[in-house]
């Protein structure tokens, strides 16, 4: 059982869960507002709003102090730094895919990853636009709807993104027509250990 704050509550029966539950959800409602890692404005905790989470840049780079940070959208989007941040996010993700035995990668170009979970209980496909980093998830059953009128799945993706979506939606209509064509371009030795010379 998980209460407002997000916390698990073992044993919400005894008195002194229930009083540190009550105690959690004060402290979720008493939270500080986000401030923006670039105009340093107020984000409502509730969104939206653009967030690179993990450590995937050096201790070192310029860069590090933004992963991990939340940013307005439109901070964001105009953003100079945006296009290389979100390379190195994307690329950071295309690393630990090839790790995570349930996202399968099925297609991958300048502008685009995408990656498919098929198992029944997801069955969704992940795309990651390059010019921002973010995560766009569509479920595989609504994959053809999705190709036609991404809003009428997506609704709440930012004009940004929207941008960035209508460079590669015409080579996703071609090349995966169908929730089918992208299972069919799972390749089953994704996850097989590759040896040296490969
Ligand atoms: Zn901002």
């Amino acid at each position: 059982m998980m209460n407002a704050a997000g916390a698990v509550v073992r044993n919400p029966s005894l008195p002194g869960a229930r009083r540190l539950a009550a105690e959690a959800s004060t402290l979720a409602e008493r939270l500080p507002e986000l401030r923006c890692g670039l105009c340093g404005g107020g984000i409502p905790a509730k969104g939206p709003f653009f967030r690179a989470s993990g450590d995937f840049l050096p201790r070192g780079d310029p860069l590090a102090t933004y992963c991990n940070a939340p940013l307005h959208w439109e901070c964001y989007a105009r953003w100079p730094q945006r296009p290389k941040f979100a390379l190195h996010f994307v690329d950071a993700w295309v690393k630990a895919n090839r790790k995570n035995p349930f996202w399968w990668a099925v297609y991958q170009d300048e502008a685009v990853y995408i990656s498919v979970n098929p198992l029944r209980s997801v069955e969704e496909a992940s795309l990651r636009l390059y010019a921002l980093g973010n995560d766009i998830r569509v479920r595989l059953a609504d994959w053809v709807r999705w190709l036609a009128d991404v809003r009428s799945v997506t609704p709440n993706l930012q004009p940004c993104e929207l941008e960035a979506l209508a460079e590669v939606l015409p080579r996703l209509r071609q090349r995966f027509p169908t929730d089918h064509a992208l299972v069919d371009a799972i390749d089953p030795a994704e996850k097989r250990p590759r040896s040296a010379s490969a």
